[in-house]
């Protein structure tokens, strides 16, 4: 009763439930608050943090409060500042794990070799600089990959394993124990250059915190912080869960919340057990449940319910909501992905004309590529709609590029899109080379492509670089000719198989590499929506015009893992077929955990949802060229009868269909003709035998002169602006007019 007279006295306690109101006024001692979706485990935690200043217990710089993501930082501290009344809450360390760790270490970075200025390197950075050790060290990076090395070594990191430690923990296998001591001279090549990588920011601080012979540092932070709080602690790794027992061994005062349920992030290192063993980790820890759920109707929860439950080795806790029953949740299946987007669409205005608001409502993907046909549908419908945590269809990187060789096909006129491309993937066409083509063409006013034309019937390149651009040259030309006698996106298929470009994402082994090529195959398969190339580019251009219109309300689109820890009126699970999700990637990798993990994952898409959840699976889906059956997910199955209200289009079976250019492989087969480059003509003027170069001079046959790279030699052939040149040490040649000067000139 005491605590509800605390609660009278500050305003912002009056709305909590006795758990919660325990949770945030339980400060002294290690606090676990373990709890399903939307019980208010952010919002205690955010409370909490209030009252403690509110109650000066400390000041905000005492502080330590760690939250997943910066989005959420910001918004706690929006947050926190209201409950006090717009009071400033300035100087405390509230930021993800990241970039709290990151401003520790360089106050302290001379403790491991470093100066303070430090660079925080980028991955890219991180695995060149792996693989230039590598190839000093005399390994085979084709066979040892330096990207999946990198990978080894940052999970050795979120496990907190210094080199010293590789092999002595591992029950190191030969190659463990060799990538052990490329993983040393990295760690020491970092050191060398001032830098680190994002692990070495958690890694290093450890490592200082843990110094048995100068504890000082460690002290410091012991006194300074009274407090820490961890939001979404279920998703914490070793090393983050070590570097906070450290720092609270000092106060002992550390609130963790999160729930078991909710752990998505395994591939990314993270440790479902680092909460289920809190207890034992922090002596005389309170563990606070709260069951109450103040976001969604019971209808959600129980459907969220029935899903999870097929999990093993969890806690299990089942919540309830006095927000009633609701509506139920609607499962529909459609015939296909277009169906699908188009019946989201109209459900979304439907909403609308209800009184939602478009900002409250999202559609959460499990996939980046599953985005596009919802995009182009709010497109044509005219409701905004924002891609959050990631970029636009379009505007991804690898689509970008794909359009690029589409562009350059339909128009070799386009210089941007043709020097977009030009040397990815790799071609070794460097800056250099490019700036002489660029250079050729401005002086004969050619685009670019007509520039290497001309130039590659030359000698001015070296013959490697010379041979590459000539056989993309010829490639884009034979692209060129089959625009007319072949389905374009088939033609598409076609470009990005022989120019190399899906290739390099094939063997591209990151973490993204996957995802960027489902977006590719989902490029062409949406391509067979449009009549031609040129009326597909053209949609395109459109779209990507099409910017945000900044104010307003807007639909978000998102993927399932970007939407951790936020709320919605109305959520859209689309794509719950087996295979999409759980996805066959998870599944094949870890097997059993990656299914559960996929689960967890759905728990977490339902309980976005505060009124409205729509489910949709389809019965085939067009992949890349070829239209695919699919199977409802396993997870639609395990939804509970009770809550839910099928719709479907077709049997439950799945319905195939076929596509006119149906074909049984990945790569419709292709009659391939080699084309007839048509050169363009030099606009310099010439009479045979004679020509005057862009610097004015008078150039003719049999005239002795000089070129730069060839030395003196004598003309033979006049071709246009090009030379046939004869010479004396570099044997016959062929050279531009511009890149010679007579001989009793120099
Ligand atoms: P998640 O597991 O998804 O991160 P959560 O447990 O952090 O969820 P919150 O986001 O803190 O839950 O709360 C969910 C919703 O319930 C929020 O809109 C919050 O404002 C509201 N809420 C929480 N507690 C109460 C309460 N006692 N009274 C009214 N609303 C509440
Ligand atoms: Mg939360």
């Amino acid at each position: 009763m005491q605590e509800r007279s605390q609660a009278a006295e500050y305003p912002y306690l009056t709305g909590l439930n006795t758990e919660q109101l325990a949770a945030v006024e339980t400060m002294d001692g290690p606090l676990l608050v373990l709890a399903g979706a939307g019980t208010g485990k952010t919002r205690v935690l955010t409370t909490r943090l209030a009252h403690i200043l509110n109650t000066g217990r400390a000041y905000p710089s005492q502080i330590l409060a760690v939250t997943f993501t910066n989005k959420a930082a910001q918004e706690m501290k929006e947050r926190v500042s209201g409950l006090l009344g717009g009071m400033p809450v300035d100087g405390w360390a509230l930021g993800t794990f990241h970039a709290l760790c990151a401003k520790m270490l360089r106050r302290h970075a001379d403790r491991v070799g470093l100066s303070s200025n430090f660079t925080i390197l980028d991955p890219d950075d991180q695995v060149r600089l792996l693989k230039q050790i590598m190839e000093v060290e005399g390994v085979d990076t084709k066979k040892w990959v330096p990207k999946v090395m990198m990978g080894v070594i940052e999970r050795w990191k979120d496990r907190a394993l210094t080199p010293d430690k590789i092999g002595m923990d591992e029950v190191g296998e030969m190659a463990d124990r060799k990538l052990g001591k490329l993983y040393e001279i990295y760690q020491r090549r970092l050191r060398e250059i001032n830098a680190c990588d994002f692990g070495d920011l958690l890694l290093h601080m450890i490592t200082i915190l843990r110094d048995p012979t100068d504890r000082s540092v460690l002290e410091e932070y012991h006194h300074r912080f009274r407090y820490i709080m961890v939001d979404e602690y279920q998703d914490t790794n070793v090393a983050q869960y070590l570097w906070l027992r450290l720092l609270a061994q000092g106060s002992n005062n550390i609130c963790c919340v999160g729930d078991d349920d909710q752990s998505i992030y395994g591939w990314r290192g993270a440790e479902v057990g680092n909460i289920l063993k809190f207890e034992q980790d922090f002596n005389g820890a309170k563990v606070i449940r709260l069951e109450q759920n103040y976001r969604s109707t019971n209808n959600i929860l129980k459907a969220a319910h029935g899903v999870i439950a097929n999990n093993e080795g969890r806690l299990g806790k089942e919540l309830w909501s006095d927000s009633g029953d609701g509506e139920k949740i609607i499962v529909r299946g459609l015939w296909d992905g277009e169906a699908e987007a188009r019946w989201v669409g109209e459900e979304v205005e439907q909403l609308q004309r209800k009184g939602f608001s478009l900002d409250s409502v999202a559609v959460l993907v499990r996939t980046g590529f599953q985005t596009r046909e919802f995009e182009e549908r709010f497109i044509k419908l005219g409701v905004p709609y924002k891609v959050i945590g990631g970029a636009r269809f379009y505007e991804r990187l690898e689509i970008r590029d794909a359009l690029a060789y589409l562009r350059v096909t339909m128009q070799k006129a386009d210089d941007l899109a043709l020097e977009r491309i030009i040397n990815t993937p790799k071609r070794a066409i460097g800056p250099a080379t490019i700036a002489a083509l660029y250079e050729h063409g401005r002086k004969y006013q050619f685009c670019l492509h007509d520039a290497i034309l001309d130039l590659t019937q030359t000698d001015e390149l070296r013959p490697k670089v010379k041979g590459t651009l000539m056989k993309l040259m010829d490639d884009f030309g034979r692209w060129r000719s089959l625009i007319d006698n072949m389905h374009h996106a088939e033609l598409a298929a076609l470009i990005l198989e022989e120019s190399g470009y899906m290739r390099m994402w094939q063997e591209d082994k990151t973490p993204e590499a996957p995802g960027r090529i489902e977006n590719l195959k989902e490029l062409i398969s949406g391509m067979q929506e449009y009549e031609s190339l040129q009326n597909f580019l053209e949609h395109v251009a459109l779209v990507l015009e099409n910017q945000d219109s900044g104010l307003g309300e807007f639909v978000s689109i998102m993927t399932l893992h970007g939407a951790k820890g936020l709320e919605f009126d109305a959520v859209f699970l689309p794509g719950w077929e087996e295979g999409l999700f759980p996805s066959q990637r998870s599944m094949d990798e870890n097997g059993l955990k990656g299914l559960e993990e996929e689960r967890r994952l759905a728990y977490v898409g339902i309980t976005r949802a505060k009124k409205r959840a729509f489910l949709t699976f389809v019965g085939s889906r067009r992949i890349y060229g070829n239209w695919v059956n699919s199977i409802p997910s396993r997870f639609i199955d395990e939804l509970p009868k009770v809550q839910v209200e099928v719709q479907t289009e077709m049997g439950l079976a799945g319905a195939g269909r076929s596509s006119h250019w149906d074909s049984s492989g990945l790569m419709p087969r292709v009659q391939k003709r080699q084309v007839q480059m048509r050169v363009a003509k030099a606009p310099s003027e010439y009479s045979a035998g004679k020509v005057i170069n862009a610097d004015g001079v008078v150039i003719e046959r049999g005239m002795r002169v000089f070129h730069n790279k060839f030395g003196y030699g004598k003309i033979i052939h006049i071709d246009g602006h090009k030379l046939d040149i004869a010479f004396d040490k570099a044997g016959k040649k062929r050279v531009l007019d511009s890149f010679i000067k007579p001989a009793d000139q120099i």
